[in-house]
């Protein structure tokens, strides 16, 4: 895709977003859609090698949405590339839906990783890089983590090991839209310089606007050529990215919209969507 399509589907997957939190009368928008980008290019702008018809190719990259709550963003991804019908995005949050609150790798075609409790979503990302070394496959592994989650010890000591363990098969997109559920990033853990920690750690880094598409493919393309390090993509994003209403406004974190709001999201998201 080109990056005028690339727009209009992150505007696609935003507006499903909206539609199944409002369905369902539950969800995450704001953490959705500061990642939506990042997501987008993923699946839609050539850097994931997968088959959605296939969803367990053994030679398939692996995605982890490690900040789980954001999962219906990665669900409309999921369905827009093929690999359940569109209409089971309804089904979000439902009893004995392949579409939890959290993903569940059991249940949900092409969910690489079971996350939700915070922080453990790398972890598995590490694991996965490594076992896939060890067997010689050329699959990369590709992990989103939010900043209020590197509050999580499991995070560092991830950190830590990937970098000992030499993973350059693994890029994290580190979600910085400088808030979480309890409020600011910086007011609740006071981390603020992750480059700096992650390149204390011996990552390889890059900063990057989390919203360009051109600035996400190329830093993932620019991080190819590194042999012995992870790399994280540090995101400045803005939470609830994509309606006036919603940006910076952390209430959206967790959040219904109203009848008037889907109308206004309907308006802005579907024009831009075409
Ligand atoms: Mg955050």
């Amino acid at each position: 895709m080109n990056s005028s399509d690339l727009k209009k589907t992150a505007a696609r997957l935003r507006l499903d977003v909206m539609e199944m939190v409002f369905d369902v009368q539950d969800g995450h928008p704001g953490p959705a859609f500061s990642v939506a980008e990042i997501i987008t290019a993923l699946y839609f702008g050539g850097i994931m090698n997968i088959r959605p018809h296939d969803p367990l190719w053994n030679e398939r990259d692996r995605f982890v949405l490690s900040k789980g709550h954001a999962c219906p963003l990665h669900y409309a991804a999921l369905a827009r590339s093929g690999f359940f019908p569109t209409e089971e995005l309804f089904s979000l949050r439902k009893i004995d839906s392949r579409l939890q609150g959290h993903p569940f790798m059991g249940k949900t075609p092409g969910n690489d990783g079971t996350t939700g409790s915070l922080g453990n979503g790398l972890a598995t990302a590490v694991g996965m890089a490594k076992g896939l070394v060890i067997q010689k496959k050329e699959s990369k592994v590709f992990c989103i983590i939010g900043d209020g989650e590197c509050n999580e010890g499991i995070i560092w000591e991830s950190v830590m090991a990937a970098a000992n363990l030499n993973l350059s098969n693994l890029t994290v997109f580190l979600d910085n839209n400088l808030w979480q559920s309890g409020g600011s990033v910086e007011a609740v853990s006071g981390i603020c310089d992750f480059q700096e920690k992650f390149e204390t750690f011996g990552w390889n880094t890059l900063c990057i606007d989390g919203h360009s598409f051109k600035e996400i493919i190329s830093a993932v393309q620019s991080s190819r050529p590194m042999k012995d390090k992870p790399t994280v993509i540090i995101c400045s994003t803005v939470k609830g990215k994509g309606l006036p209403f919603m940006e910076n406004d952390n209430s959206w974190h967790k959040r219904v919209p109203t009848q008037e709001q889907m109308d206004i999201a309907r308006e802005i998201l579907g024009k831009e969507a075409v």
